[in-house]
């Protein structure tokens, strides 16, 4: 990152950033928000249109009740209080994308309002962020650039994305760094991802994020002037963007300058941000109620409907998984990164005998292979009933270690499940005592000093003993057996 190298230590400390965001995400309706146009992504070009998301005169709205639920179990989900009345409001403003001449959104009177995030702070402890209102709102067009043969003189609009479901999620002021903005955004994206309504989509625009930003002499209460950071495409670009900022800011002031509010833009290339509109270029929007739409009413047994559907949320199912396997915080982390992988964990755990083995297994053998071949868990070519079949084996001592590694190799080469792998391979597990008895002689017999520090007390060197039969198996010798065998020969 290009940062001022004249913003010192001590300057940057004699001041605190202020730091609010602004969440649009997508919702996974199958329809638009005021029409029947498909929401799909990537099709030809103004396809998925109609008179309603065209814009065109006379054609008139009708809510999609899906959007509506959708929007209310985010709510719930971040911990807001949802409006049994709510009112669509005109948002006046000219772009080329934007067929209306205005965007219906919600304004005075959102869906729902104080909710809260909680982040985890640098000392270990946590920290509510604020969300002030969250809101449905339908999305403007796109402008085209590139792609079409007179690209180099024209811009062209698609309107495919017209109309299509949005919520906004705005927080209050309070958060205090970028690395905190990079949290919470973490924290959202995944509440979100956990209740389905989005699938958060930073790269196709599913999720997209603003970021204000301001600083203020520490111990001041009154907030310095803003700047907002626009169509920054990832939560790593949005801290460093902030970082960037915060630091440009503090460097104004310092030289005894003014920050201006302005809308700036972030070049990731540069690490830089730029000045796109000063607040004197900004919009009136003229908000006003919508005349076409009635007021929206969810009440309370419509909003019990929609409780139902809620899951368990990311950070309850992680204390509850460390609580029910005896798994570290850790664990459950890595578990529940995914609403899916924690399913599919919990229906292992489920029908292994011993689901702590089952996380292990997960993150040490599952995760890393699937990482390597680039698939989601939901591809994996081990079941969830494969993955506890070969716990249980190891459980039982069938199975080593080692010899589980193989079959998961050939599970991945083969592209095959678990427990026809196993059945077909059927590794020989050594179990004959006497076989597995001349060879612990042996490798006594040659490795003297070691039988001398163990006859000595020090029993860690067990641990080399059965290394050294194992490897000598191939891996297939019984554990359970070369260690009752061992201590036998060697006491
Ligand atoms: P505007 O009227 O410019 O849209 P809002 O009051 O609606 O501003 O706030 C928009 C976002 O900016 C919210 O997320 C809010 O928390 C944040 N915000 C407001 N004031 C400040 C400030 N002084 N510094 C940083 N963020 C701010
Ligand atoms: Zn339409
Ligand atoms: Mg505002």
């Amino acid at each position: 990152m290009v940062t001022s190298p004249d913003t010192s230590v001590a300057a940057r400390a004699r001041y605190e950033p202020v730091i609010g965001l602004e969440v649009h995400v997508q919702l996974l309706t199958v329809t638009k928000i005021f029409c029947s146009c498909s929401t799909r992504f990537g099709e030809p070009p103004n396809t998925n249109v109609c008179p309603v998301c065209l814009g065109m005169p006379g054609a008139l709205p009708v809510l999609n009740r899906k959007s509506v639920e959708f929007a209310v179990l985010a709510a719930m989900a971040l911990n807001c209080r949802v409006n049994e009345t709510s009112i669509f409001a005109r948002k006046n403003y000219f772009y080329p994308d934007l067929p209306k001449g205005y965007q219906i959104s919600q304004y005075d009177k959102p869906l729902a309002e104080f909710g809260f995030i909680e982040i985890k702070t640098n000392g270990g402890g946590s920290k509510k962020i604020g969300i002030t209102r969250l809101h449905l709102e339908e999305d403007a067009g796109k402008s085209l650039h590139e792609g079409f043969p007179d690209a180099a003189e024209k811009t062209a609009i698609d309107l495919n994305r017209s109309g299509v479901p949005l919520i906004e999620i705005v927080s209050e002021p309070d958060i205090s760094s970028p690395d905190e903005a990079y949290d919470y955004l973490t924290r959202l994206k995944e509440i979100i991802l956990y209740t389905g309504v989005s699938d958060c989509n930073m790269e196709e625009g599913s999720l997209r994020c603003d970021a204000n930003v301001s600083v203020r002499p520490r111990g001041q209460k009154q907030f310095g002037t803003k700047t907002e950071v626009k169509n920054v495409n990832s939560f790593r670009f949005i801290r460093q963007a902030l970082e960037y900022e915060i630091e440009r800011q503090i460097d104004v002031l310092e030289a005894g300058g003014m920050i201006s509010q302005e809308t700036r833009l972030y070049n990731a290339n540069q690490g830089k941000t730029y000045a796109m509109r000063s607040k004197e270029q900004a919009h009136d929007y003229r908000y006003f109620p919508e005349p076409d739409l009635l007021p929206l009413v969810v009440d309370e047994k419509w909003k019990a409907q929609i409780a139902e559907r809620l899951p368990e949320l990311p950070e309850a199912r992680r204390a509850r998984m460390v609580r029910e396997y005896g798994i570290t915080e850790y664990d459950a982390g890595v578990l529940t990164a995914t609403k899916n992988l924690a399913d599919q964990f919990e229906e292992a755990a489920a029908a292994a005998k011993n689901p702590k083995r089952v996380a292990n297994l997960v993150q040490s053998e599952l995760l890393g292979r699937l990482k390597a071949k680039g698939l989601e868990i939901e591809q994996s070519p081990i079941s969830m009933k494969g993955v506890a079949l070969s716990a249980d084996l190891v459980e039982s001592g069938a199975i080593s270690g080692k010899i589980l590694k193989d079959l998961y190799d050939l599970c991945f080469e083969r592209n095959q499940d678990f427990p026809a792998v196993y059945g077909k391979e059927k590794p020989q597990q050594i179990t004959d005592s006497s076989a597995i008895e001349k060879m612990i002689d042996e490798v006594i017999a040659i490795n003297p000093r070691q039988v001398e520090q163990y006859r000595a007390g020090k029993k860690t060197v067990m641990g080399f003993f059965v290394g050294q039969i194992m490897k000598a198996t191939n891996g297939q010798a019984n554990p359970k057996l070369v260690n009752d065998l061992l201590s036998k020969k060697l006491e």
